[in-house]
C-alpha cells in the first residue's frame, strides 16, 4: 500500500508512471501532477484501464515551493518523484523537506538562468575550487544532507539509467567482481534512427547544454576538462555495432568518484554521428544555443527555448526511431591479486520499448530505472535519513527489478577495453 506523487509528465514520466502501474502491488496510488494537467489527464486515460493503481492528476507549478507544499500536504504521499526538469530539483526537495517526504530524481540541480548573478558567483567559484565547468553538478543538492538527516527523510538522487543504473553497474561490480576499481568507461550509445536530420531523445533544453559543454573526466583524484567533443574514440558496441563516441562530462562521474574507493580514472563517453554534431555546431556558432533572453519585435524569447519549439517533440519519436540503444560500464580492478576487466551492460530496442510503453528507448531507460528506484524507497529496502546517489545502496535488488522489469543486463569478462 503506497502513495507516491510523480511531478512532471514528460517523455521520462510517461514510462515511469506506465512501469509503476506494471507494479500496481507497490504502487497502490498515484498522482500525476505537472503544469500542463491536459498532459496528465492524457496519461491517466491511456493508463487506468490497464491497472489497478488509481491514478488522480493535478495541476502544479513546481517552481512554486508553496504550490507544491499545499499539494504534498493535499495529497499526503509516501515519497515524490520529480521527473520534471533538473530546473526545479531545489524547489520540490524544499516541499518535500517542509512535508517530510521522501524525495527522489533522476538528473541533478541545474538553473533555468545561468546568468542569475548570485547563482554565478557559486558557480565561479566552484569551477576554480573543483576543475570543472558543467552548469550541472551535485553540490546544490548534496548541501541538504544535514536538512534531510534532521528531518528523517531521504533523498534518492539520479535514478535514471546514467545516473541510475550505471551508478548500480558500478556498485555491483565493486561487490561481486573486485576488491578494488580501477578505472570506469561510461559508454552510451544510441544505435537509433528517427528519420528526421536533427532531433533531441530527450529534453532539448538540456540535452544540447550538456553535449555543447567541455568534456571532463576523473583522474588520479582530479578533473581534467578538455573542449567540447575533443576526445574522439570508436567502439564496437555488442547488437549495435562500431560508432564514433565522444567524451563527455557527465553528472555520475562526480558521485561515483566519492563513492567507489580507490577508484583512479573516471570517463563518460556518448556516440554521435556526424551529422547531429554538424548541425549542432551551426546551432551553437549562430547564437541558437543561448539560454540568454534576447528581445524580438518587442518580446523577449530565450533562443534556445525558441529552438525547442521548433524541434519535434521528443516525444513524439517513439513511432519513427528504429535501432538499439547500448548503455554500459566497462570495469578495470583488481580480484585476489588479479587483474581483472568487465562489462556490464543492458542493450534496449527502440520499437520493443515502443510496443510496450508508446515511446522510444531514451525515456524507457530512464523510466524504468525511476519507478524502480522509488519502488526501492517506497518498499524501504533502501533506507536511510540524508542525501544519497544510487551507488550507495545494496545493489543487488535493483539489478534484480531490471532484470524483471524491461532493462536485462549482460556481464561481459573479456571485453574489449577503449584506449
Ligand atoms: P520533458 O521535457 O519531456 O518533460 C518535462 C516535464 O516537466 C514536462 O511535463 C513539463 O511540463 C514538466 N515541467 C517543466 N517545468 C515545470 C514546472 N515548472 N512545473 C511543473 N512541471 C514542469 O523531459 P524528459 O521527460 O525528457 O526528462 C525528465 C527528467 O529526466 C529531466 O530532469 C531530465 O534531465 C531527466 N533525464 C535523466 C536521464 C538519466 O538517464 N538520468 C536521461 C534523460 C532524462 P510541460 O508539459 O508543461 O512542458
Amino acid at each position: 500500500m503506497s502513495k507516491l506523487l510523480v511531478i512532471g509528465c514528460g517523455g521520462v514520466a510517461g514510462v515511469a508512471i506506465a512501469k509503476c502501474c506494471q507494479n500496481s502491488d507497490v504502487f497502490t496510488e498515484l498522482c500525476i501532477a505537472s503544469r500542463t494537467k491536459s498532459k496528465c489527464d492524457a496519461v491517466k486515460e491511456k493508463l487506468q484501464p490497464t491497472t489497478s493503481t488509481v491514478i488522480t492528476t493535478a495541476q502544479v507549478d513546481a517552481d512554486s515551493k508553496e504550490q507544491l507544499v499545499q499539494l504534498i500536504k493535499a495529497y499526503q504521499p509516501d515519497a515524490v518523484l520529480n521527473v520534471a526538469l533538473p530546473y526545479q530539483d531545489l524547489t520540490i526537495m524544499d516541499a518535500c523537506l517542509e512535508c517530510k517526504v521522501d524525495y527522489i530524481d533522476t538528473a541533478n540541480y541545474e538553473p533555468e538562468n545561468i546568468d542569475d548573478p548570485a547563482w554565478r558567483a557559486v558557480y565561479d567559484k566552484r569551477c576554480k575550487e573543483e576543475g570543472f565547468s558543467a552548469y550541472f553538478d551535485y553540490s546544490w543538492q548534496w548541501a541538504y544532507k544535514e536538512k534531510f538527516e534532521q528531518a528523517g527523510i531521504m533523498a534518492l538522487l539520479g535514478t535514471g539509467f546514467d545516473p541510475g543504473v550505471t551508478s548500480v553497474f558500478s556498485a555491483y561490480a565493486l561487490k561481486h567482481y573486485f576488491d578494488e576499481i580501477e578505472t570506469i568507461d561510461i559508454l552510451d550509445c544510441n544505435g537509433g534512427d528517427h528519420g528526421y536530420p536533427f532531433a533531441t531523445n530527450f529534453n532539448p533544453e538540456i540535452n544540447l547544454r550538456e553535449v555543447s559543454a567541455p568534456g571532463s573526466y576523473w583522474e588520479n583524484g582530479h578533473w581534467v576538462e578538455i573542449p567540447a567533443m575533443a576526445i574522439k574514440r570508436e567502439y564496437d558496441f555488442p547488437e549495435v555495432g562500431m560508432k564514433d563516441m565522444y567524451l563527455l562530462h557527465h553528472e555520475e562521474i562526480e558521485s561515483l568518484a566519492k563513492n567507489i574507493p580507490g577508484v583512479k580514472r573516471i570517463r563518460f563517453f556518448m556516440t554521435f554521428g556526424q551529422s547531429y554534431l554538424t548541425h549542432m555546431k551551426c546551432l551553437e556558432n549562430v547564437g541558437m544555443l543561448s539560454t540568454k533572453p534576447i528581445n524580438y519585435e518587442g518580446k523577449e524569447i530565450v533562443p534556445i527555448q525558441f529552438l525547442k519549439a521548433l524541434l519535434p517533440d521528443p516525444a513524439s519519436l517513439g513511432p519513427r526511431t528504429v535501432g538499439k540503444t547500448n548503455i554500459g560500464c566497462i570495469f578495470t580492478g583488481t580480484k585476489d591479486g588479479k587483474k581483472k576487466t568487465i562489462y556490464i551492460y543492458n542493450v534496449c530496442d527502440h520499437q520493443e520499448c515502443y510496443k510496450e510503453v508508446g515511446s522510444q528507448a531514451i525515456s524507457y531507460t530512464t523510466g524504468v530505472p525511476a519507478m524502480i528506484g522509488t519502488a526501492l524507497v517506497i518498499t524501504k529496502q533502501w533506507q536511510g535519513k540524508g542525501v544519497f546517489n544510487v551507488e550507495e545502496f545494496d545493489p543487488d535488488p535493483y539489478m534484480d527489478m531490471l532484470n524483471k522489469f524491461g532493462l536485462p543486463w549482460v556481464v561481459d569478462e573479456n571485453p574489449a577495453t577503449v584506449e
